[in-house]
């Protein structure tokens, strides 16, 4: 039996614990790839050919990258396997990243969540998922430094992923939902930032974007760190 100061006391403690946690994902919310790693590295990884992104930041991963679909959504008319599998082609066959669907419940790296906004923020996924249509937070640290027309780029190396792909009550079409999907999962692989060319799966909003594949920016971006 403990006394109730005790269990007050414990109490307290895990409450702090748990608010510290909360508090570090909420602070991750709408940023596209986090680094638990910040330290300052001066390994030279080489020229880089291409950039089209908004940021300084790549990363890439040197371990599978298995893809756990956990679909929360009640609606079937939601085919989130549907849309992560158009994302899977687009980055794995069509730009030769592979990535793949094998992942488990226990044993993957990239946890692919979907469904409505509530169901998501219930299960945790991120503590807020309105006013987007999909968010990625991925854990990454610093390799080294690319050089790119004379400017230093910092590379990472990811080694987890986080996604949702949100559910919205005013229904968007498969193809909404699927570029959403190949824009997130391009974030997990590493696409750090934003393209600024609207015609891109990287731009900023793939709801405005005027593409419905991958075009070559987005693939020489990203497959040149792989
Ligand atoms: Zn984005």
């Amino acid at each position: 039996m403990l006394k109730s100061g005790y269990k007050k006391k414990i109490i307290a403690f895990i409450t702090a614990i748990v608010l510290s946690f909360s508090s570090g994902t909420a602070m991750a919310e709408g940023v596209d790839n986090i680094s638990v790693s910040e330290k300052a590295s001066s390994t030279d990884l080489g020229e880089l050919n291409y950039w089209y992104s908004n940021t300084d930041r790549i990363s890439h991963w040197e371990t599978p990258r298995r893809i756990y679909v956990h679909n929360l959504s009640t609606n079937d008319d939601f085919d989130l396997e549907k849309y992560v599998g158009f994302a899977i082609y687009q980055w794995s066959s069509k730009a030769g990243i592979s990535c793949s669907l094998t992942g488990t419940e226990s044993n993957h790296s990239i946890h692919f969540y979907g469904g409505l906004e509530d169901q998501l923020v219930e299960v945790g996924a991120f503590a807020d998922c309105s006013h987007v249509n999909g968010k990625c937070h991925s854990t990454a640290s610093v390799k080294g430094t690319y050089t790119y027309n004379g400017v230093s780029k910092t590379g990472k190396v990811t080694t987890y992923s986080k996604i949702v792909l949100v559910e919205k009550s005013n229904p968007r079409t498969d193809i909404a939902y699927s570029k959403t999907a190949a824009h997130e999962l391009g974030h997990a692989l590493g696409y750090a930032g934003h393209s600024l060319t609207k015609g891109d799966i990287m731009y900023t909003s793939s709801v405005h974007n005027t593409t419905d594949a991958l075009t070559s920016q987005d693939i020489n971006h990203l497959k040149q760190v792989y």
